[in-house]
């Protein structure tokens, strides 16, 4: 398998790439995303065949379609050692549960930070120890985060040899429970940077500082974003997975044309929606994949009207499903790379030029965009915060099943997006003691928390609090590779 960019001039771009090659980059050298230049095709007996394993296997199917430069039994040593019980607190890994009659939730969100990322991010942390150490190499990573991917990424790499962590976030801005996560890792390899400033300005810091290339260089620093083409395909595996649970037991499901089954996915970069767009072109038969957004709903406004446009941090809405307050979906131009027939040329002008030109592009006027409910399934909504209250109420009244605000605005647009006869899987984002204030404000009391958190927020806290300025982040950083 060769990966290509979604800037590349041709799919035979004279630059194909291996998949280890591209684990460790961030961006292609030309601002564009890495993809694979081809998807791989599952039919009906291959999914027969996968229909009854175990998650980790399952994994490794899917991953080893990928992946041609890491021996088998060592790829499949990595999935068994990420996808355990004892990580992710069931046997199924992502076990789904029925809600109504059709409605299906799949949850993503029983790994060490209770939220889906770390589905991904716990391969991630086994593929960089495993590369790294194959390289006699080191790597700093470096990131900035609001809450969960910034956790996701420090239980993934705590304690992994060649690997350091330098987390900046907003100081005093994330939740409590949130803070507690984070601060009270403390593994020598994990640098919490507490930054007074708010999120842009740790983002700021993060791009700041890996524009200097001599820095970026000598100190060997990475990134984790979600981005990452691993990240990706590592979510590709909850698409299978899902999709045997909700069609187990179908009747005459192996013999004649294999069921289909919905998504909808609560959705702020665009990163988990594609993943499953992915498993859809490897043929997957899913039939739509709903987009879900909270009130920032730059994605939902794309796939009603063809109109991509980004909105400035001004106007991105600070919501009670923190986790999708996103106005530029980082992962987008993958999608509209399929969409323009893999055309690096046209995905180039459109991100790299328009974008940044006008701030907005327009597909509204060809026949792709027009196909793209027939040809890629993709459907969209929203919600709001008073949605996301009445969903959360709703569900508990008829089913005593608390669930978050960013799995709350997913059942909210599911509910609008079914087909009779087709099950709806919501994907489940996050458990609700992430967010408990809003859920104290729907049901007036408080969700269970996983006895492994009790009193968290005691715990001896290991964090560094420094000003809004990337020399001082540079400087701690100097300070602390050795
Ligand atoms: C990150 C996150 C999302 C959004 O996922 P994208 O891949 O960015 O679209 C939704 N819900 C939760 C809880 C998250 O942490």
């Amino acid at each position: 398998m060769r990966y290509i960019s979604t800037r590349s001039p041709s799919t035979d771009a004279a630059d194909p790439k291996r998949f280890c090659e591209i684990l460790l980059e961030g961006l292609a050298p030309d601002g564009g995303l890495y993809l694979p230049d081809h998807y791989p095709q599952v039919d009906a007996a291959m999914l027969e065949k996968w229909r009854g394993l175990a998650y980790a296997d399952l994994a490794f199917e899917v991953l080893t379609l990928y992946i041609d430069d890491i021996p088998a039994q060592d790829l499949k040593a990595i999935c068994q050692k990420t996808y355990t019980e004892e990580v992710f607190g069931t046997p199924e890994i992502v076990p789904l549960r029925a809600l109504e009659p059709g409605l299906f939730l799949e949850a993503l969100s029983n790994g060490p930070t209770l939220a889906f990322k770390d589905i991904a991010m716990q391969l991630l942390g086994n593929l960089f120890e495993y590369e790294l150490a194959r390289r006699h190499e080191e790597l700093n990573i470096l990131g900035a985060t609001s809450g969960d991917t910034g956790s996701a990424a420090e239980y993934a790499m705590r304690g992994k040899k060649g690997v350091r962590v330098f987390m900046t976030s907003p100081n005093g801005r994330m939740s409590p429970f949130q803070q507690a996560q984070m601060f009270s890792l403390q593994d020598g390899n994990i640098h919490n940077i507490a930054v007074d400033g708010v999120f842009d300005d740790c983002q700021d810091i993060v791009k700041a500082v890996s524009n200097d290339l001599d820095f970026k260089r000598q100190y060997r620093i990475g990134t984790v974003n979600s981005i990452n083409w691993a990240r990706l395909m590592a979510q590709v595996v909850y698409y299978f997975a899902g999709y045997f649970q909700a069609t187990h037991g179908t009747p005459g499901a192996a013999r004649k044309a294999p069921p289909k089954v919905s998504f909808t996915v609560p959705s702020g970069n665009f990163g988990n929606v594609c993943a499953g767009h992915v498993a859809r072109m490897m043929g997957l038969p899913i039939d739509k994949l709903v987009v879900a957004t909270n009130e920032n709903d730059v994605l939902d406004e794309f796939f009603r009207t063809g109109v991509y446009r980004v909105r400035g941090s001004a106007d991105t809405h600070e919501t009670s499903s923190p986790s999708m307050d996103i106005s530029k979906a980082s992962n987008f131009e993958r999608f509209v790379f399929d969409l323009l027939d893999k055309n690096g040329q046209q995905t180039k002008e459109l991100f790299a030029d328009q974008l940044s030109r006008h701030g907005n592009f327009d597909l509204s006027a060809s026949s792709a965009f027009h196909g793209v409910p027939q040809n890629y399934g993709f459907a969209s909504g929203k919600s709001t915060h008073a949605d996301r209250l009445r969903t959360i109420q709703s569900v508990y009244d008829s089913f005593g099943d608390i669930i978050d605000t960013h799995t709350a605005d997913g059942v909210k647009v599911a509910r609008e997006n079914l087909t009779p006869g087709v099950p709806m899987i919501v994907l489940e984002t996050a458990l609700p003691i992430k967010f408990a204030a809003t859920i104290v404000e729907a049901l007036g009391r408080l969700p269970a928390r996983p006895a492994r958190f009790e009193g968290i927020e005691a715990l001896p806290k290991r964090v560094q609090v420094l000003p809004a300025d990337a020399h001082a982040i540079k400087a701690y950083i100097a300070r602390n590779v050795h």
